[in-house]
C-alpha cells in the first residue's frame, strides 16, 4: 500500500505486533492489526485499526483503573525529569497556556507548578482531572484534529500519546497544532524507542526511528531544538534486560505499598520516601526513549 504519510513510497510488512499480555481483550479490539513500513518517512504504523477500536480500548482500561491519590505527585519521577530536561532549553514565562494532550488523571501540570504557578492549563482526555488549580479546562475526550477547536497556546505537551495516535490522523494533528501554537509555540514529546527494543504492542500505533520523526516535525514547519535518546546504548544485553524486568517489578511493589500506606503518614516521612524512591534527576527507567522539543517556525 501507499505511504499515508508521503503518499508516495510503497510501504512494506517488516515488523509484527508482539503477542499481547491480556490476549482476549486486546483480541477483541485489535483483530488481526498489522505494520507498515515507509523506508522513505522512517516510521512504521498500525494500517488496519479503526478509531472506534481504540477509543473502546481505552474506555475499557480506565474502568478498572483504582483511584488513588498520591500526595507529592509533583515529583512524579516521569514529569520532573521531563521538567528538568525542558527548563535547560526553554524559560517557562508567566501566564503561559499549556494544552496537554493524554494526561490521564496526573498530567504535567502539577510539577510545572513548581517552576511557574501561574499556568492557564487545557486538556484533552476520556478522564477528569482533579488537580487544585483554578485555569484548569478540559476541551472534551478526545482531540479530533478536523473538528476539536484549539485555544491558542505557547506550549503543547505529549508525554506518551504521540505513539497513541491514529495513524491517518497524524498530518492532521501536526496541521492543527501548527496552526493553533502562538509565535514561537513549544512542542514537548516523550516516546519509548520501541524500534530500538523492537518492542511493538497494542496500543501503541506510531513507531519512530530518530530520523523518521526529526523529518516529519521538519515537514511541518517546526524545528527540533534539542533531542534526547535516553538509556540508548547498542549492548542492551540479555542480563541487562534481565535485571532490569526486577527492577521494575520489585520497583511497582514498594510503589504500591507507599500508595497505601501514605495517606496515614506525617508529611516528614512521605516527603522523605517520595524523594528517595521517586525523584529521579534523570531517566525514571531503564527503558529506551527519546524526548524532544519542536519550535514553530514563522512562515
Ligand atoms: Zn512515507
Amino acid at each position: 500500500m501507499k505511504c499515508l504519510l508521503c503518499n508516495n513510497h510503497e510501504t512494506k510488512e517488516i515488523y509484527t505486533y508482539r503477542l499481547p499480555q491480556h490476549y482476549q481483550e486486546n483480541r477483541k479490539f485489535f483483530p488481526n492489526i498489522k505494520i507498515q513500513t515507509c523506508q522513505e518517512c522512517k516510521i512504521s504504523y498500525c494500517s488496519n485499526t479503526e478509531r472506534s477500536n481504540l477509543d473502546n480500548y481505552y474506555k475499557s482500561i480506565y474502568e478498572d483503573k483504582p483511584k488513588i491519590k498520591n500526595r507529592f505527585k509533583e515529583f512524579n519521577s516521569r514529569f520532573f525529569s521531563q521538567i528538568l530536561f525542558y527548563i535547560n532549553h526553554v524559560r517557562i514565562h508567566e501566564n503561559i497556556k499549556v494544552l496537554e494532550v493524554g494526561p490521564n488523571i496526573l498530567g504535567i501540570l502539577p510539577t510545572l507548578k513548581i517552576f511557574q504557578k501561574k499556568v492557564s492549563y487545557y486538556y484533552y482526555d476520556q478522564v477528569v482531572i482533579k488537580h487544585n488549580h483554578k485555569e484548569i479546562f478540559k476541551l472534551g475526550d478526545y482531540f479530533d484534529p478536523l473538528k476539536s477547536e484549539l485555544p491558542k497556546v505557547d506550549l503543547i505537551w505529549m508525554s506518551h500519546c504521540l505513539e497513541h495516535i491514529f495513524p491517518s490522523d497524524l498530518k492532521d494533528m501536526l496541521n492543527a497544532y501548527y496552526k493553533d501554537l502562538n509565535k514561537g509555540g513549544k512542542i514537548f514529546v516523550e516516546i519509548p524507542n520501541d524500534m530500538m527494543s523492537k518492542n511493538f504492542k497494542i496500543p501503541h500505533t506510531l513507531f519512530f526511528e530518530k530520523e523518521g520523526v526529526i523529518k516529519l516535525f521538519e515537514k511541518f514547519n517546526f524545528k527540533i531544538i534539542a533531542f534526547s535518546e535516553i538509556n540508548h546504548s547498542s549492548d542492551k544485553t540479555e542480563q541487562n534486560t534481565k535485571s532490569e524486568v526486577n527492577f521494575t517489578k520489585d520497583k511497582s511493589f514498594l510503589v504500591k505499598f507507599y500508595l497505601l500506606i501514605q495517606k496515614f503518614l506525617p508529611d516528614y516521612l512521605v516527603k522523605k520516601f517520595a524523594f528517595k524512591n521517586f525523584v529521579l534527576n534523570g531517566p525514571y527507567t531503564n527503558k529506551v526513549f527519546i524526548r524532544f522539543i519542536a519550535e514553530k517556525i514563522d512562515k
